[in-house]
């Protein structure tokens, strides 16, 4: 089995999730006493917010590149990072080390272009939702992507770091989002990215009709199956 190099902490809710649903996986393929095997660097996610929301990506991909480096050296066969938004500095900390990362969004793709969709709504952060960063991966898959209109993007973004990230889970949030999920449907969408972390521990899929697309769980899934598969 590979050893799988998690960058976590972005927020350690989501973290967690990641722990729980890898080893869950790894225990659905291979049974009995089976569990992952786990790297983890867990930031401090004041200093990445920090660095976002001042505009100076270049720092956080020089932090996130050195823990990549660190988590190579002690072993780890692939990357693992544990939120969307951080994807933006995918390619310079790929630039940094000779393991691959695996990327959520291509996972995401994969997932969306396997059910047949077409046309998907996009969540998450407002850096996620409205740069292109993550919107080209899947473009370049073929899908055509709406997001929400400019109140719902802050509305959205809002929720992901004053409550979602401190572990703050409201009711009124929850109908925020499933009012904006409503919006996306009728601009076309015809299934909904979770496309934060943290979305999934707020909105379920009982919770709507809409098909909902968790980027936590799928991204676990492909780390727990790549983990096990021959592929390099
Ligand atoms: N976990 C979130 C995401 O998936 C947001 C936190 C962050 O900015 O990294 O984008």
């Amino acid at each position: 089995m590979k050893t799988i190099g998690l960058i976590g902490g972005m927020s350690w809710e989501s973290t967690a999730s990641y722990y729980q649903l890898i080893n869950e996986a790894i225990k659905e393929e291979l049974g009995g006493l089976h569990s992952a095997k786990i790297l983890l660097y867990s930031v401090d996610f004041a200093e990445i917010e920090h660095y976002q929301s001042s505009g100076d990506w270049g720092k956080s991909a020089q932090v996130l590149s050195e823990i990549a480096q660190k988590l190579e050296q002690a072993g780890a066969d692939f990357i693992v990072i544990c939120t969307n938004t951080m994807h933006k500095v995918a390619p310079q900390i790929q630039e940094k080390i000779s393991i691959p990362i695996l990327h959520i969004a291509q996972a995401t793709a994969e997932a969306l272009l396997e059910k047949g969709i077409q046309k998907v709504g996009l969540l998450g952060t407002k850096y996620t939702m409205t740069q292109d960063f993550y919107k080209e991966k899947l473009l370049e898959a073929g899908l055509e992507v709406v997001i929400p209109d400019q109140a719902g993007v802050e509305e959205v973004n809002r929720i992901i770091y004053d409550e979602l990230c401190l572990g703050q889970i409201k009711g009124s949030s929850k109908q925020l989002y499933l009012s904006v999920i409503d919006d996306l449907r009728k601009a076309g969408a015809e299934a909904v990215i979770l496309g934060c972390t943290e979305i999934g521990l707020l909105v379920k899929q009982e919770d709507t009709d809409m098909p909902l697309f968790d980027t936590t769980a799928i991204h676990a899934q492909k780390a727990a199956k790549f983990a096990i598969s021959s592929v390099i």
